[in-house]
């Protein structure tokens, strides 16, 4: 786990690019986040709904939970409650239920679509094409109870930084066209949640909004 000096640097790093930081804690106990959160680290992202409901009952209220992760369909319910960012909405059946159970919360819960930009068969998301074609339908843009904030997508896993950088920058692009047109009246779109340990640079450079670390916080798991 890094030190207080060091968290200190990469915050302050990323507050001068203007770039939130998400504390990715999957795997970590409690007392991980808790020395994290006593740094002053509020934003915290875990990817498996039974973690993230069992560590938002231990730890501080004031903490801002971001599931991060592929999220079930028939799972939404449990987070609904307190969840404070979903990062990898990948279909319009997900985004139709969260809307569904943030209304029975009486919530507007803040959502990312995930767009598919890796060149690997495992990764979750929309294609660009298909989200264009999505949004042309613009059918969810009068849910009441979801706030689509922007774009989340995942590099490759490779050590080319040419290829991950093309990856990102496509992404960019992408958001931009989002931004300027289907979303051009809607300022909260905003957020581009890219980049990770072995990447955030590289997504910054390619104007990432949100960065979604953790092993260089917390070490390896
Ligand atoms: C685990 C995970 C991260 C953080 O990965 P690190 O390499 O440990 O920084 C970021 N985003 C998602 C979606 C993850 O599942």
């Amino acid at each position: 786990m890094i030190n207080r000096q060091q968290l200190h640097d990469i915050v302050q790093q990323l507050k001068k690019q203007d770039v939130q930081l998400i504390a990715v804690s999957k795997t970590k106990p409690a007392t991980a986040i808790e020395m994290m959160y006593e740094l002053g680290q509020r934003a915290f992202g875990e990817n498996r709904v039974q973690e993230l409901v069992e560590k938002h009952e231990q730890l501080p209220k004031d903490i801002d939970w971001h599931m991060i992760g592929h999220l079930q369909t028939n799972k939404v319910k449990y987070i609904a409650p307190f969840i404070h960012y979903i990062h990898a909405v990948d279909s319009l059946r997900l985004l139709t239920e969260i809307n569904k159970q943030a209304a029975k919360q009486d919530r507007v819960i803040n959502c990312l679509l995930q767009v598919h930009i890796a060149d690997e068969a495992t990764k979750f998301g929309f294609l660009a094409s298909e989200l264009k074609e999505l949004l042309h339908n613009d059918l969810f843009l009068h849910y009441k109870h979801v706030k689509i904030c922007g774009l989340m997508g995942m590099a490759t896993y490779t050590t080319n930084t040419t290829q991950i950088t093309k990856e990102f920058a496509s992404l960019q692009t992408l958001f931009q066209t989002l931004k300027t047109t289907i979303f051009a009246d809607k300022p909260y779109f905003k957020e581009l949640s890219m980049g990770m340990s072995g990447d955030y640079n590289l997504a910054i450079a390619q104007g990432s909004t949100m960065v979604r670390i953790g092993s260089l916080l917390f070490g390896s798991r």
